[in-house]
């Protein structure tokens, strides 16, 4: 059971530390941890680089930081892409929502991350809020980038364009919300092998959890309520999300 969106490199290492062993306790065998910018891209690949495989990693500006993202730090990034466990260029996208960064810069540096991973052949890690209109135009704009639209909200349609367009759909604990409706639409919609699960952790905890800080462990409750939604068994359900997150991150390993 893979988690495929986990902010680990946010926690202090104490932390950190117990929450692996949770997640391994758990079944969870692999997780994705992606940056958002200047706060934690060291510590993303330090912990991609220094664990049993387990980890891997992302690399990449959020849009809440795209103003922050200049030419050294775009360096950085590009630097960072070539180290050991990084194996996408993320998490990266639109926030129209929280607007932390003028828009300009978040779709500017947006598509500077998807030129740079279809260039590196990496996939991308994207993040996406009350910006879709802007959202596809950008994809659009760079055909033939791989990658995972995280903590999908849009329901039947969105899936189908984020499918037409050879992306992944990213279901969050926010499935088993009372009002993600929209969520396990989105779960239903999904084509098999196109679907990965995640945990979006330390936010957006899944009941019975809500409100507490969310971890990789709990990931088995997202899968668990995708199974049920999607009216299969959660071990046919894991081992489909584990290959895709297989196919999609780690060349098909
Ligand atoms: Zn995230």
């Amino acid at each position: 059971m893979i988690d495929s969106h986990a902010h680990l490199a946010m926690l202090e290492p104490a932390v950190r530390h117990e929450v692996l062993a949770r997640a391994h306790d758990a079944g969870v065998t692999m997780i994705l941890v992606p940056a958002t910018g200047r706060e934690d891209l060291d510590a993303v690949a330090e912990m991609a680089g220094e664990g049993d495989g387990r980890i891997v990693g992302a690399v990449g500006f959020h849009p809440h930081e795209a103003s922050r993202c200049d030419a050294a730090w775009k360096r950085r990034v590009e630097g960072l892409l070539g180290s050991p466990g990084i194996v996408a260029v993320g998490e990266i996208g639109l926030d129209y929502h929280y607007d932390l960064s003028p828009r300009e810069d978040q779709r500017r540096v947006l598509a500077w991350q998807l030129a740079l991973a279809r260039e590196r052949g990496l996939p991308v890690v994207l993040h996406h809020r009350e910006a879709w209109e802007d959202f596809l135009a950008a994809l659009d704009a760079v055909p033939g980038v791989r990658g995972v639209a995280h903590s999908f909200t849009e329901g039947a349609a969105g899936v189908a364009a984020m499918v037409d367009r050879g992306l992944f759909i990213g279901i969050s604990g926010m499935v088993t919300f009372p009002k993600g409706e929209n969520i396990r639409e989105a779960a239903r919609a999904a084509p098999s092998g196109r679907l990965l699960v995640e945990t979006d952790a330390p936010y957006l905890a899944p009941v019975p959890h809500r409100g507490k800080p969310n971890e990789p462990a709990f990931v088995r409750l997202v899968l668990e309520h995708v199974a049920r939604t999607r009216e299969i068994e959660a071990a046919a359900l894991e081992a489909e999300t584990d290959a895709a997150f297989a196919r999609l991150f780690l060349g098909g390993r």
